[in-house]
């Protein structure tokens, strides 16, 4: 997804000022979110979606962070505010006017915005009306895998602690981790130093440290574990067809814990 730099091994630790305006990205990002939440519904289309997204961020003096994204990787630019990732579509879909939601279906929404110059990046996975129990189960154990890997982000633990803990509650259940994404970290740009894998092993890998500011995103599938990039070059998908989830969090470690700066609301 990113070009590596030198720079990109530099990890920025956050002061109490720069963690104020985290917080406000962080709060546009997730009431972002709780828009969509409320909007998803059969007949809708990811295009009015997007629209409403991007309305939401312009409104409070903020800048879509994913639009025309570019990759050194990627040929075009990511067009949207939101990426809109239906049923297989893991990460990266494209949000269109012509793409409508079906009762049954699940979508993945990611969101970035910078407010004041700092970015808050969030996900979730909603259902569209009533879906299966299976659909119900991937994003039930998506989440909670999120909210596990959050609670592991604190001071002297390490990456391998977030990673396992993801993977370690998923993988008994039956459900796959994409492994070609990771989280990163996230601070004046959207993906700053380090990634942050959704597996590991627990005490392995780098040392947390107060004051870094991470986003935390498990992709989840209920199949093999093999993704695939679309015609588009942006769209990633399960190769077996088998449903994925991507639930995402801003979340800065501080001496007394996370603190969760994208609060959107459980899509329960
Ligand atoms: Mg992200």
């Amino acid at each position: 997804m990113r070009g590596l730099s030198r720079r990109w091994n530099m990890i920025k630790l956050k002061t109490p000022e720069e963690l104020k305006l985290m917080r406000i990205a962080g709060r546009v990002t997730a009431e972002v979110l709780d828009i969509m939440r409320e909007a998803v519904r059969p007949g809708i289309s990811t295009g009015e979606l997007d629209r409403l997204a991007e309305e939401h961020i312009r409104r409070n003096n903020g800048i879509p962070a994913f639009k025309n994204y570019r990759p050194m990787a990627s040929m075009t630019p990511f067009p949207g505010t939101i990426c809109a990732s239906i049923n297989e579509e893991v990460v990266h879909g494209i949000p269109q006017f012509s793409r409508i939601l079906q009762e049954g279906d699940i979508i993945s929404i990611d969101v970035g915005a910078y407010v004041n110059g700092w970015c808050g990046d969030a996900a979730c996975t909603y259902p569209v009306g009533e879906i299966s129990p299976e659909r119900k189960k991937l994003l039930e154990v998506t989440e909670e895998s999120l909210n596990r890997a959050i609670s592991q982000a604190l001071a002297g633990n390490t990456l391998g602690d977030i990673g396992h803990a993801v993977e370690g509650y998923v993988k008994p259940l039956g459900f796959g981790v994409v492994r070609d994404y990771t989280g990163h970290g996230i601070g004046s740009k959207m993906h700053e130093a380090p990634q942050i894998p959704n597996y590991g092993r627990a005490g392995q890998g780098m040392t947390l440290k107060a004051g870094m500011t991470i986003a935390i995103e498990p992709m989840i599938m209920s199949g093999r574990e093999k993704v695939k990039t679309g015609g588009n070059g942006w769209t990633v998908s399960t190769v077996d067809g088998s449903d994925a989830a991507h639930f995402e969090r801003s979340v800065a470690i501080l001496d007394d814990g996370p603190e969760i700066l994208t609060p959107w609301q459980s899509f329960q």
